[in-house]
């Protein structure tokens, strides 16, 4: 069944990915949300190691992604992974920096569809291509992760009346659990 490809990379063409989503998209079991789920996620893990007030994620199952390396010739992928809580791989460009993806390796889910309990993957945002960030429908955010972790005043930006408009009104999650007993604000 076709699909809709979305392609993104590090700044400097090292490293890119495609993610393929099936035309019919799946629900993550356990909650009310389609895959991919896409997030504004203000923990302050990913504060610090993007360095960005909060992080945008577009999570999908792993098996949707394909990495692409372009390393010079006779040198290995420069792509970077360090673990930054126990068990959560970050990976980033080694050459340009690009943080690209997170996974929590002791982290299985169910997606309908997918027969085999996946690892869902978070890639940022940010470095999808333009083209792929123009699919609003899979691309543009629909909650607020980790809004316990919020800095103050980024908070007011989303809950001020110009902010409601935009993102201001989208579901906020206590922590980062989205299932559907999770707390919400
Ligand atoms: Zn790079």
């Amino acid at each position: 069944m076709p699909g809709r490809i979305l392609k993104g990379g590090c700044f400097c063409g090292e490293t890119a990915y495609t993610i393929n989503v099936p035309e019919t998209l799946p629900l993550v079991e356990g909650t009310t949300h389609l895959s991919p789920t896409c997030v504004i996620d203000h923990c302050n893990t990913c504060r610090r190691t993007s360095g960005s007030i909060f992080r945008a994620w577009i999570t999908v199952p792993e098996p949707w992604i394909t990495i692409i390396s372009h390393p010079k010739e006779g040198e290995n992928s420069k792509l970077v992974h360090f673990e930054s809580s126990p068990q959560v791989h970050r990976s980033f460009c080694g050459i340009c920096g690009t943080h690209l993806f997170y996974k929590k390796e002791d982290s299985w889910h169910k997606v309908s569809a997918i027969e085999e309990k996946v690892h869902l993957v978070d890639i940022t945002i940010g470095s999808l291509d333009e083209e792929s960030l123009a699919q609003v429908d899979l691309v543009k955010p629909s909650m607020h992760l980790w809004w316990k972790d919020g800095i103050g005043w980024v908070k007011d930006m989303f809950d001020s009346e110009s902010g409601k408009g935009t993102f201001g009104g989208l579901r906020r999650y206590i922590t980062g659990d989205i299932g559907i007993n999770a707390e919400e604000v």
